[in-house]
């Protein structure tokens, strides 16, 4: 059967498009898509076989712009007019990037370091937004040349330390290059995507993401519940990666031949850089490497090579502790390992990773593609393909339970991202109430009568205890298919119960306006009932624990404080149905004023008799 999506924040139907995955990265970039038959994720490829569009743009005299492939080629040639890396810079002042400013071969505008940096091509800047963009732009049409259909809809993935400005930054590089970017999703949660983790349902998994790609490596630590993922921590070093490998090869074979690095000139250097490339290469699949660098035999084995590679891939072993000590886990807290990105296929990253973790790791997929794949696989579940569920970018209208007087608690306000959760802990109103009614509301208003019902269901099995005791833990979770889950557990037992509903289905646009148009409209009434409601509730519990006190202590109490009591419990019974909220604080203090001295007689007896027979 066909699914359609309906999006029910907007109440538009969602026609079967194309939604892409796109993996920018720091060095290539790439587009995935859920594959129209086989529905698995996979990457987008040229005739040549070839996915991967390095990150580079070039810029001619004419101004006239190439990406990829053809950009790489000028980056010794022409390094002033060939940008690599724009993706270090999103977001970033030139403060932020001083201390590696010699990485960078073109002009990175420095006279305001304060303010977002630019980068001077000829007599053109370029902001790192629209730099990205070039790329973007090459990816979609790339896509829209092998799909042959228009593509416009995107989800981008970013690293999981990105702050806001640098996704709103990538948010911003999508739309000039005419992309609609559904989602900015983090890279390891595209990656563990990939590999089906968090995909089901009740998953709860804590995962290892390890991304060491040629620049740059990053570790993150995530918990998936139910489909939501949370960074639990992240590490790592902005500047280590497989260029690091090769440059330390490079050196390893200059100090063998005795030549001296600094005397060497440009060229030699880069025939001796992509054959150290290449040796590392092989030898994630061969145990030895021989090659010649202009006319000089060079040679390099398995063993040799890892000897070379033993302090980096320490230093990524170190910044996984870090990440384990941040997110207050132990290795035994961790399920899965992910590894991502190309210089993960170098066997010592692997073995390292693996005892590390003393697990084997998630290897299977192709590192280079993972996160693109992933995004694909994101892509889906926006695009309505994935489930029959509905899809929500935010939670159109508040989510909340009804409290005492039925008045809406909320815990998820409206507007929220999701997926999204929340959690509040609430008790019991009764000495031994074994039950607690949880009735879930969406909509603004203060009274949940004028909200509307989602659900309802009973917390059963609470251990009498005495009224206040229990502690009983209400979460919403609304995950990313906007299906919310309510659970509520009473913590000292553990008695638990949930339910699951689909918050805004059946609600149409029209409808969710007016229930945002009448909260509006009717703020200033709400706000009165609200704490009226109030108010009458702290009446009536005032009432219950005062005749509950003289039940248990009449004999404690002289006639007169008995009438007294009993005369204000009176008086403010009755200020109760007459819905006037200053009259029935009156009552309240009245009867609060008559109790306080012998409430206080009673505690300082208790006191003395607890005493009693203590040794002081
Ligand atoms: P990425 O940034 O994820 O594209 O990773 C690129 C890095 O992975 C570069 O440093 C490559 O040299 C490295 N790489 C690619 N293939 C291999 C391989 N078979 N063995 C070791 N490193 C590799």
């Amino acid at each position: 059967m066909a699914k359609i999506g309906i999006n029910i924040a907007t109440g538009s139907l969602q026609q079967q498009e194309m939604i892409v995955g796109i993996d920018l990265g720091t060095t290539n970039s790439l587009v995935a898509i859920i594959h129209p038959e086989s529905k698995k994720p996979v990457v987008l490829k040229e005739f040549d076989g070839n996915a991967l569009v390095p990150s580079v743009i070039h810029f001619d005299d004419t101004g006239s712009v190439t990406v990829g492939d053809n950009a790489r080629e000028f980056l010794i040639t022409e390094p002033q007019n060939t940008i690599f890396s724009a993706k270090r810079l999103m977001g970033k002042s030139y403060n932020d990037v001083r201390e590696h400013a010699s990485y960078f071969t073109y002009k990175v505008i420095d006279d305001d370091k304060e303010s977002l940096v630019k980068v001077q091509v000829g007599t053109k800047f370029y902001s790192p937004i629209e730099l990205s963009s070039f790329i973007l732009k090459e990816l979609k049409s790339r896509a829209e040349h092998i799909l042959k259909t228009q593509v416009v809809k995107a989800v981008i993935t970013v690293p999981a330390y990105f702050n806001d400005a640098q996704r709103q930054a990538t948010r911003d590089a999508g739309k000039l290059a005419g992309l609609d970017v559904l989602r900015i999703v983090n890279e390891p949660t595209a990656a563990s995507l990939a590999y089906g983790l968090g995909l089901k349902k009740d998953d709860i998994k804590t995962v290892a993401v390890y991304d060491l790609g040629g620049g740059t490596f990053d570790i993150s630590i995530l918990r998936i519940t139910n489909g939501i993922f949370e960074v639990l921590s992240t590490n790592g070093d902005t500047y280590l990666g497989g260029d690091d490998f090769d440059r330390a090869i490079v050196d390893y074979w200059m100090s063998q031949l005795e030549l001296n690095k600094e005397s060497v000139d440009k060229k030699t250097t880069q025939v001796f850089r992509l054959l150290a490339e290449e040796a590392k290469k092989q030898l994630s699949s061969a145990d030895l490497f021989e090659g010649n660098a202009e006319g000089r035999p060079v040679s390099l084995s398995k063993k040799e090579l890892e000897e070379v590679l033993i302090p980096f891939v320490e230093r990524t072993i170190q910044c996984c502790k870090n990440a384990m000590s941040d997110a207050h886990l132990s290795i035994n807290d961790i399920d899965e390992i992910v590894m991502v990105g190309g210089s993960t296929r170098v066997p010592l990253v692997k073995r390292s990773v693996a005892s590390f973790f003393g697990k084997s790791v998630n290897d299977s997929l192709n590192p280079d593609e993972v996160v693109a794949l992933g995004a694909a696989v994101q892509a889906d579940i926006l695009a309505g393909n994935n489930k029959d569920f509905l899809l929500l970018d935010i939670t159109p209208l508040s989510l909340g339970i009804e409290t005492m007087g039925g008045l809406m608690d909320v815990l998820i306000p409206r507007n929220s991202k999701i997926p999204s959760k929340a959690g509040r802990q609430y008790t019991t109103q009764r000495d031994g109430q074994s039950g607690m009614r949880i009735s879930v509301f969406q909509g603004e208003r203060d009274l949940v009568k004028d909200n509307r019902k989602l659900a309802e269901f009973n917390l059963t099995g609470i251990p009498a205890m005495p009224a206040g005791l229990a502690k009983v833990e209400i979460s919403f979770l609304v995950n990313a298919d906007g299906i919310l889950v309510v659970k509520a557990k009473e913590l000292r037992s553990g008695v638990e119960q949930s339910v699951e509903v689909k918050p805004q289905y059946g609600l149409t646009d029209e409808q969710v306006e007016k229930m945002l148009l009448d909260s509006i409209t009717h703020a200033k009434d709400d706000m009165r009932t609200r704490a009226l409601v109030e108010s009458q509730t702290e009446a009536k519990i005032l009432l219950d624990t005062t005749q509950q006190f003289l039940e248990k202590n009449t004999s404690f109490l002289s006639a007169e404080e008995l009438a007294a009591t009993q005369h204000a419990m009176n008086s403010l019974q009755n200020t109760i149905p007459a819905g006037n909220k200053d009259e029935i604080q009156t009552a309240i203090e009245k009867l609060n004023e008559i109790s306080r001295p012998y409430a206080e007689r009673l505690m300082d007896h208790a006191i003395s008799t607890a005493m009693k027979g203590k040794k002081v």
